[in-house]
């Protein structure tokens, strides 16, 4: 069995869909198919939950037009025979139908995650048609039937494995499945989602439940890059990368795959190749659990929205239970570190999530004098780095010049230098190490 999972723009329009039923036709053997919802369509979901929540329904309604004329164009250029085009209207119907009567209702976070569903609801439906009007047999799997988080917003690994079996028995002797990504029920039993991305984790997630042979999450760039092709000219697809080196990148900020997507893929060892729907003969990437020894540096990402924290304390000075006290409350707070650098009378430390950081910072000032600075981004170098080899910091270092770094974090793993910079020299940094220690032209 083999996992593929087709982004947002792989969605984009109804040729982008056609081409997907393409991609999908020509890979051998049984497979699922996790979808994104349309681009587009969840950040519209988005505003339409804003608008509600600010009760404002002339806005919400506005929206809702919009977008459902977006998806009536969408249904005719998709589905041309008569038949599969009605079941697409009605498809659309009873979708904006619920969006519709959530304007009426009370708003709340689980209104609101009912209308973020929407979107893959939409599009696997769709995409079903399409393929049911080409005569390609396929089953759709209800995501809400098998995917599911547990009270700390987990998903439960276990309880997918089961569903999702009994589903997969129950069709027996079908080889196409289609289901949505990002959507899951709770604890509570009701809609939820794995967060902005999520259509990812869902892809791994679905892979290590049915111990899958790969993992394809198609998208429209050629793999993982060297560095930003945002902000940086010359970067390049890396062919191989190791599971620990792409958790890394996609957690330190590599748009193309979601955090916490490498894990399952990795814990049950399956392969995960990010491949380009825009040119699905390019090689892409290919994660796996090899290093590649001869290469020294893989690449960077960076991570923005950093905040910095120094507490210093004489009272640090030859104790013990420093640290753990510090720690405590941001574990009290549910507020995850990313970097720690310490001395011996003081600790910086950097979250990226700031929603506790005046309770956070009124605790601290217990222990002693504490400085936060905002707004500084995470650069994240990454490479095959085992403690015996000289000189890889060194380069980074002297690659960096004269910008100024706030923290330097080397020795936490064998393939990661952390730096943490103010946001505004990230694009000269990422520049200046794409030319140093990429080699590449500015
Ligand atoms: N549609 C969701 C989002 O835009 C999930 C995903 O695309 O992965 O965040
Ligand atoms: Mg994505």
């Amino acid at each position: 069995m083999k996992v593929l999972k087709f982004g947002g723009t792989s969605l984009g329009s109804p040729e982008r869909m056609h081409t997907v039923a393409d991609l999908i036709t020509q890979e051998r053997g049984k497979k699922i198919v996790v979808l994104s919802a349309v681009s587009g369509t969840t950040n519209t979901l988005v505003n339409i939950a804003a608008a509600l929540s600010k009760k404002n329904h002339i806005e919400a309604d506005a929206i809702i037009n919009q977008l459902y004329e977006v998806y009536q164009a969408y249904c005719v250029n998709l589905l041309h025979k008569t038949n599969p085009l009605k079941k697409g209207k009605e498809i659309v119907e009873a979708h904006f139908t619920v969006l519709r009567s959530m304007v009426g209702a009370e708003y709340s976070a689980d209104v609101e995650k009912e209308i973020l569903a929407q979107g893959e609801l939409l599009s696997t439906k769709l995409f079903v048609t399409y393929l049911e009007q080409e005569g390609i047999n396929s089953t759709l799997l209800p995501a809400l039937e098998f995917m599911r988080i547990d009270e700390e917003n987990e998903p439960d690994e276990a309880y997918i494995r089961e569903h999702l079996h009994q589903l997969l028995k129950q069709n027996s002797d079908q080889d196409l499945f289609i289901t949505q990504g990002y959507i899951c029920l709770n604890s509570q039993n009701r809609v939820d989602n794995l967060q902005r991305g999520g259509s990812d984790y869902t892809a791994s997630l679905v892979g290590e439940a049915v111990d899958a042979s790969e993992i394809q999450i198609w998208t429209d760039i050629d793999g993982m890059h060297n560095n930003d092709p945002r902000i940086v000219k010359h970067t390049y697809p890396i062919p191989k990368l190791s599971f620990d080196e792409a958790a890394e990148l996609a957690y330190f900020g590599a748009k193309i795959l979601h955090p916490s997507s490498i894990r399952p893929a990795q814990h049950a060892n399956i392969p995960v190749r990010l491949l380009n729907t825009m040119k699905p003969e390019a090689a892409g990437t290919l994660i796996t659990a090899d290093i590649e020894p001869e290469r020294e540096f893989t690449a960077v990402a960076a991570k923005d929205g950093i905040t910095a924290i120094k507490v210093k304390s004489s009272r640090m000075l030859l104790a013990y239970g420093f640290l753990r006290k510090v720690f405590e409350i941001f574990e009290n707070y549910r507020t995850p570190i990313d970097l720690i650098t310490t001395s011996e009378v003081a600790v910086s430390l950097t979250i990226d999530n700031q929603a506790h950081i005046s309770e956070i910072k009124d605790e601290l000032e217990d222990f002693g004098e504490v400085e936060v600075h905002t707004d500084h981004s995470i650069i994240c170098i990454v490479g095959n780095m085992p403690f015996s080899k000289v000189g890889m910091l060194k380069k980074v270092l002297d690659a960096m010049g004269d910008i100024p770094i706030r923290m330097v974090s080397y020795g936490g793993s064998k393939f990661n230098i952390s730096l943490l910079i103010d946001s505004q020299f990230k694009a000269e940094t990422l520049t200046r190490l794409n030319e140093k220690i990429f080699g590449q032209a500015r």
